[in-house]
């Protein structure tokens, strides 16, 4: 018997551990070790077999790094087969997870039992395929295909309690989950479980209209992703073909679905995000710092939302602001978000109140500060007010501790230079709406700390984010390379387009939200003031905001807003627009929307060439998930840089040479880095391979 998966026989019992850490997927070895297991308890005369996992869960799935390699045997439908040919009965018994493969694993079993904490799903969908071992066909006979279709479509996992009622589970098990499971099949050795494939009962009667409109709802959000629909698809054979046509549909669905691009650029992401954790050159011993108390400096939008994500995770956490009355405001704004969520349904009262008292505030800088562990700045974007924040700030903080900075656009190492202890300084670049963003850039400075680095990186997961590390550069990388486009934007609607049409295009291409549509959500006057303070000009944006269109906040910008916040294309921002290019004597023309897709995204291509260039990233997937994570920027496109693997670099190359001619922009020039990768027939993703 393998090591991978240990066979316990405890009288007519015989439990099957999986063993295969951490997650224990469902790699060839442990496939094999299954179907030995049963087979053997089969041999041996067992009554009943309890499938558990080792360690921390039950099974998170699939091994996705046997994907695209030559399968070996057993295939998980041998397994279940074997399993649903024992002549007794065979339990799943869950803790922790039970995903993909691996409550489909679960499902093919007579009987679950699982611990209340655990959690179940079929996550398949966020890597772009479908359950490809009939999670399509089992669930839906076993809780009804539009609740079947609600779990996969959505690939989010629901609680065992929940689970328990729809019919998934049999029994939630109180204690020692193994022993509780083992008794629990020695009292049903000898029931009757029909195997969920045998099950008609919730199946038949199904109206196809009913789960259509179903169907129909579910899929209104997943804009232009393709495993969704494939989800839907294949729970719909359920009830419309017999159990082996469906698993074959499955399948099918499955095999074109997972050699997909868009599986693909999921699949990216997904190993991305673990990948960005293991930071270039951090040495094995560099250890992060204990954190108790958090303490942030300035309570305003950014403030807020970070003391949101810190008392969220359990952190204690006091908010610092200059007066009473900015203190009161900034809380009152944490706890009327938090408020908005319990009325939502979506936060407990109790779990409120227990954030409430994490988070507490005080105008007392140096007392405060004293008592830190670590230290977010978020004050005002000014060079001379956080230097001097931060001089104030390495006085009265113990010494040994770190100092972040949440600047968006200021020098780390300029703000360090304030400090005696520049080495226990660091940027942590949060997004806003900072408790809901994911993505955090944690700023490496030039004298910044292996210590301090790893204090960020650990203290950023801690509260839920992910820390991608990045040096020390204007806008650092997922600003600097937006900046980029923003010209295209302008020239762009000068030579053709309307507001609108850039914003189809972006949208169509699945990101949350065009650039102009996203521009008026956040303010015009910032992008104007911005460009006053660097001496730019944007002839087409400028015209707009001096009309006072400020974006939403004035209930006009780029576009107007009906009273329910939606927004229509505006006669009066055509006209602008036409006034400018005819005073500019720009002459209009029709643009492709292909054009106007590679304008917007290869100067952000070449600019993120530029910064891997600079090693402000360590490697092209940093770029990827800080996009992803941060920027709206849809995961099934895999990201800037995978997007321009796809197009081919030499393709790239040639584009940007072209519109860097056309638009007389020499931020288009092809970098070296493109040039070079182009010329060998390179990708990005091959880089340092
Ligand atoms: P904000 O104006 O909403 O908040 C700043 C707060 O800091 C104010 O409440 C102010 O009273 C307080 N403050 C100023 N000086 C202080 C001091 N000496 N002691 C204590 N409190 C002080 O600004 P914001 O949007 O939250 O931005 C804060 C920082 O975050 C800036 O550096 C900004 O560049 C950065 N940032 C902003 C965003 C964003 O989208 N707003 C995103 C990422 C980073």
């Amino acid at each position: 018997m393998s090591d991978f998966v240990q066979h316990v026989p405890q009288g007519d019992v015989h439990v099957l551990r999986l063993n295969n850490p951490p997650v224990n997927t469902l790699r060839t070895e442990i496939r094999a070790g299954l179907l030995a297991g049963v087979n053997a308890a089969k041999a041996q005369g067992a009554k009943a077999v309890v499938l558990i996992g080792a360690g921390r869960m039950f099974c998170a799935g699939a091994e996705m790094t046997e994907f695209g390699k030559p399968r070996q045997p057993p295939s998980l439908t041998e397994v279940f087969d074997a399993i649903e040919g024992f002549p007794g009965i065979v339990v799943a018994a869950i803790h922790g997870s039970a995903l993909g493969g691996g409550l489909e694993l679960a499902l093919a079993c007579h009987a679950r039992v699982a611990v209340a904490g655990a959690q179940v799903g079929l996550p398949e969908v966020k890597r772009g395929f479908v359950p490809g071992a009939g999670g399509t066909q089992r669930l839906p006979r076993m809780i009804g295909p539009e609740a079947a279709a609600k779990i996969i479509v959505s690939g989010d996992p629901i609680k065992a309690t929940e689970a328990h009622k729809l019919g998934v589970i049999d029994a939630i098990i109180e204690g020692d989950l193994e022993a509780g499971a083992v008794a629990w099949a020695k009292t049903n050795i000898g029931k009757t479980f029909t195997l969920a494939r045998n099950r008609t009962d919730k199946i038949s009667g199904q109206d196809p209209a009913a789960y259509d409109a179903v169907v129909a709802g579910l899929l209104k959000r997943t804009r232009g992703q393709e495993s969704p629909k494939g989800c839907a698809e294949a729970v719909r054979a359920s009830f419309t073909m017999p159990f082996e046509q469906g698993l074959q549909k499955e399948r099918d669905l499955f095999s074109t679905l997972v050699a997909g691009e868009q599986s693909k650029a999921l699949r990216h992401i997904f190993f991305g995000e673990r990948e960005v954790l293991r930071i270039p050159g951090m040495p094995e011993d560099a250890k992060s710092l204990p954190v108790e108390r958090l303490v942030v400096i300035g309570g305003g939008t950014m403030g807020g939302g970070i003391a949101m994500s810190a008392a969220n995770n359990g952190v204690p956490v006091t908010i610092v602001e200059m007066s009473e009355e900015a203190l009161q405001k900034g809380l009152a704004r944490c706890h009327a978000n938090w408020e908005r969520t319990v009325s939502s349904g979506r936060l407990s009262q109790a779990e409120y109140e227990k954030r409430k008292a994490l988070l507490t505030g005080s105008t007392d800088f140096e007392g405060t500060v004293a008592k830190a562990d670590l230290v977010i700045e978020a004050v005002f974007e000014n060079m001379e007010v956080k230097k001097q924040v931060f001089a104030r700030l390495d006085k009265a903080a113990r010494p040994g501790v770190v100092l972040a900075s949440n600047t968006s656009t200021l020098s780390i190492d300029e703000i360090a230079s304030a400090t005696s202890r520049p080495e226990l300084v660091v940027g942590m670049h949060f997004f806003s709406p900072a408790n809901v963003m994911r993505l955090l850039e944690n700023v490496r400075g030039a004298k910044s700390s292996w210590t301090t680095i790893a204090t960020a990186t650990e203290f950023g997961k801690r509260i839920g984010k992910l820390p991608v590390l990045v040096g020390n550069c204007d806008g650092f990388v997922g600003n600097r390379m937006t900046g980029k486009r923003t010209p295209q934007v302008e020239k762009l609607l000068l030579e053709g387009c309307l507001p609108q049409d850039i914003d189809k295009v972006m949208e169509g291409y699945g990101m949350a939200m065009g650039p102009l549509a996203t521009g008026d959500l956040a303010g015009l006057d910032i992008g104007a003031a911005v460009r006053k303070a660097r001496g730019t000009v944007a002839p087409v944006a400028d015209a707009v905001v001096a009309l006072g269109r400020f974006g939403q906040k004035t209930g006009k910008g780029w576009y107007m807003y009906d009273e329910k916040r939606n927004r229509l294309p505006d006669p009066e921002v055509e006209r602008i627009i036409l006034e400018v290019a005819e005073k500019m004597q720009v002459r209009r023309r029709k643009i492709s929307d292909e054009e106007i897709l590679d304008r917007l995204l290869l100067p952000m291509v070449n600019e993120g060439a530029r910064i891997l260039e600079e090693g402000v990233a360590y490697r092209p997937i940093d770029i990827d998930v800080i996009f992803i994570n941060g920027f709206g920027w849809p995961a099934f496109r895999g990201g800037p840089m995978f997007w321009a693997d796809t197009q081919g670099l030499k393709t790239v190359r040639d584009k940007l040479a072209r519109y860097a001619e056309a638009t007389n922009d020499a931020n288009l020039k092809p970098t070296a880095l493109i040039e070079k990768l182009a010329a060998e027939g390179g990708t990005f993703a091959g880089m340092g391979r």
